[in-house]
């Protein structure tokens, strides 16, 4: 933008006076009157027009605030070309998003604001750390690189921020324009070779919801009738979802009346909390997030947004990675079976296991299984077998909780002399094996290679990201309320640590090159 191109004109227009200033930048420019004749403007330094005044040359100039100026002034020239937003605003594409937002716009009425502006406002705030909506507005309104951003040169209208939550709750939660924006920045990643797609992993992380612990009621007692609600609404819908309602048939210890889909919970082992689980699952290589999902804070709905996450990523972007890392909370049974013999992906994750006996008894991983046979040899070299007898009607004796028993013989146990080390209190050992155990010898034999020490390595890639929303992003807490607020607000803090990634791994060009 260019102000003030008659700046020498102006010295003219002030002949009247005797003498007259006004400056361009380090310099300063004035008219002196000579017989009635006002000469040119001529530009000196600035020390010598402190000589002039008497002041001392080497004290600064004294500055006085002028609403009348003239400037020359370039937003786009201002903003510094190492500024992050610069290189953000390479990968920052809106143009197919307007087309899906059409249909939720009226053909009547006042025009709205631009969406592709409340878009760009909303990156800026996760990208720098700007939780507040009220002043996201002010920030975007004073600071110009943010301004430059957001197209919005050096005199346009901010909305104001009831609009702007607005449209953000209203039509973009209505049109799932997050999720979009989302996938849109993945499809940039992979496009610029980011993304390998050979080894995924996969982790949970809560964020503390906003929801006072001073308000709440006992979960045995269950929702207030009085309780209502947007977050109370969606906390009705999702009572079936397996991510929310349907994950534990544990009921809570309390309820936060104000957003009862939290989950109240100590995991961190200090003072309980309402929260939800944040869930990301990130390529291994240069730990782009290739889908994120907003769960309750329980590990069983953590392990089925892991599921999620995998098909969707296959499905969205044909993504299917050989291996998957992870941490014990993905180490179930039925979870390794899942990876193994339904996606055929290699679990480097460590296997959930109770069995260990801490009493100084024989353990299970004391006892040798033989597939060949189906039966269990144990340290005594006796046989453990499922069943002893034959049933004229054969039985899978599979329990409720997908597991078989293999028992020792009685007359075995009894004559032997290692049962004090093995069964001291039961006539005879048992030993209980999951239906899925397939899977958990492979994930167990996976742990012993070289592989699985890079993958522990590589795990660590999805902790720090989850370190990074809190710290830097300081999404520690959220603002919005709710399983579609949580979702919203994790899939913009994952844009903008994908923005972020690419910004970081791919250079501005150079201003040699770019010519
Ligand atoms: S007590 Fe029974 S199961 Fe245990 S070592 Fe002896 S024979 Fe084997």
């Amino acid at each position: 933008m260019i102000v003030g191109r008659g700046m020498c004109d102006g010295v003219a227009a002030f002949g009247a006076e005797r003498k007259l200033m006004f400056k361009v930048r380090s310099f300063r420019f004035w008219a002196i009157p000579l017989k009635k004749k006002v000469l040119r403007g001529i530009g000196v330094a600035d020390s010598l027009w402190s000589l002039r005044l008497g002041v001392k040359p080497m004290m600064g100039e004294r500055r006085v605030a002028q609403e009348h100026l003239f400037y020359e002034f370039s937003l786009e020239r201002h903003v510094p070309e190492t500024h992050l937003l610069r290189s953000i605003d390479r990968f920052v594409e809106l143009g197919g998003l307007r087309r899906e937002l059409a249909p939720f716009y009226s053909e009547m009425g006042r025009p709205s604001i631009d969406p592709e502006l409340l878009i760009r406002m909303l990156i800026v705030g996760y990208c720098f750390g700007i939780r507040s909506e009220r002043r996201l507005c002010e920030e975007v309104h004073l600071n110009l690189a943010y301004r430059w951003f957001c197209r919005l040169g050096l005199d346009g209208s901010v909305p104001d921020h009831s609009s702007f939550s607005k449209n953000r709750h209203g039509r973009f939660r209505d049109s799932d324009l997050l999720r979009r924006l989302f996938e849109t920045v993945l499809q940039r990643c992979i496009d610029e070779g980011l993304v390998g797609g050979e080894g995924f992993a996969v982790d949970a992380s809560l964020i503390q919801a906003d929801a006072s612990d001073r308000n709440r009621v006992d979960g045995a007692a269950g929702l207030p009738p009085d309780a209502a609600g947007r977050a109370v609404k969606e906390y009705l819908a999702v009572l079936d979802d397996a991510a929310f309602g349907a994950a534990s048939e544990v009921t809570p210890k309390f309820i936060a009346p104000s957003d009862p889909a939290t989950r109240w919970t100590a995991a961190h082992r200090g003072p309980a909390f309402f929260a939800y689980s944040a869930n990301y699952l990130i390529d291994a290589d240069n730990a782009i997030i290739v889908d994120v999902e907003a769960t309750t804070a329980i590990r069983q709905a953590e392990i089925l947004a892991a599921k999620r996450m995998i098909e969707r990523s296959l499905e969205h972007f044909d993504l299917d990675p050989e291996r998957l890392i992870g941490d014990t909370a993905y180490g179930s049974a039925e979870m390794l079976n899942w990876l193994v013999h339904e996606r055929g992906i290699e679990p480097h994750i460590p296997v959930f296991d109770k069995s260990q006996r801490t009493d100084g008894t024989f353990s299970r991983e004391d006892f040798t299984y033989d597939h060949a046979s189906d039966a269990y040899r144990c340290p005594a070299g006796k046989t453990l077998q499922h069943y002893r007898r034959q049933f004229t009607t054969p039985r899978t004796g599979v329990m409720k909780d997908n597991s078989m028993r293999y028992r020792a013989s009685k007359r075995d146990c009894e004559a032997c002399p290692l049962k004090p080390h093995c069964c001291p209190n039961a006539p005879a050992r048992k030993i209980t094996r999951s239906i899925y155990e397939g899977a958990r010898d492979l994930a167990r034999e996976i742990a012993k290679t070289d592989e699985y020490q890079t993958s522990r390595r590589q795990r660590k890639k999805v902790e720090m990201l989850f370190a990074h929303l809190k710290r830097i992003l300081k999404l520690d807490r959220l603002r919005l309320r709710g399983p579609s607020g949580a979702r919203d607000e994790f899939h913009l803090a994952a844009t903008a640590q994908n923005l972020r990634k690419l910004a970081k791994l791919i250079p501005m060009p150079s201003p040699l090159l770019a010519m």
